[in-house]
């Protein structure tokens, strides 16, 4: 692509209403978004909830984007995708039709109520690591280390893919 562009990973889950359905329609829509190509996504994968218990598994992705949003830009139109998709906010870490994390975006670090970059919990999930490693297993997440480091480090085993 031309130059301007710049790639972010995007961390897409759901456990609600056919969450594999859910994922592979985010990704549609992520395909659409104004001055962004998507350029690859990961394996599906399925993974045990990680917040209040009772909850339906997950399925989990990630998508590689190469974009001239602005990072804020690019997080308001995800928050727009969640909310099409039916995103209800009740409790943390609840049950969600469809959640759109912006996990990295090209080298940058940031620091705002709206936006931390990279985002905060990419090196204890292992819903998040094994997808970013489909798509970029030399990945350096700034300031974390690079995800063979992270992977090692978290020990936990890959999720089941589909
Ligand atoms: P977690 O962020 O731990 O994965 P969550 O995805 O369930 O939890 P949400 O309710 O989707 O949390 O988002 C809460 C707020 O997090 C959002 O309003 C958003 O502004 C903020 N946020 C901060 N950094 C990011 C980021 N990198 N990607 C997406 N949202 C972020
Ligand atoms: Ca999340
Ligand atoms: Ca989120």
């Amino acid at each position: 692509m031309n130059s301007g562009h710049v790639q972010a990973y995007i961390g897409i889950g759901s456990n609600l209403d056919a969450p594999a359905s859910q994922l592979l329609r985010s990704l549609a829509r992520l395909a659409s978004l104004p001055e962004t190509r998507l350029q690859a996504s990961s394996r599906l994968y399925r993974t045990p909830p990680m917040g209040p218990p009772g909850q339906p598994w997950y399925m989990n992705a990630v998508a590689e984007l190469e974009t001239r949003l602005e990072p804020l830009v690019l997080l308001d139109h995800l928050q727009a995708i969640e909310e099409a998709f039916g995103r209800i906010r009740a409790e943390r870490w609840g049950p969600r039709t469809l959640d759109l994390d912006l996990l990295v975006y090209r080298d940058l670090i940031h620091e705002c109520p709206r936006l931390s970059l990279p985002h905060p919990g990419i090196a204890e999930r292992a819903f998040v690591l094994y997808p970013l490693k489909d798509l970029a297993p030399d990945l350096e997440i700034p300031r974390q280390g690079t995800l063979s480091r992270l992977i090692e480090a978290l020990g936990a085993p890959c999720p089941e893919a589909i």
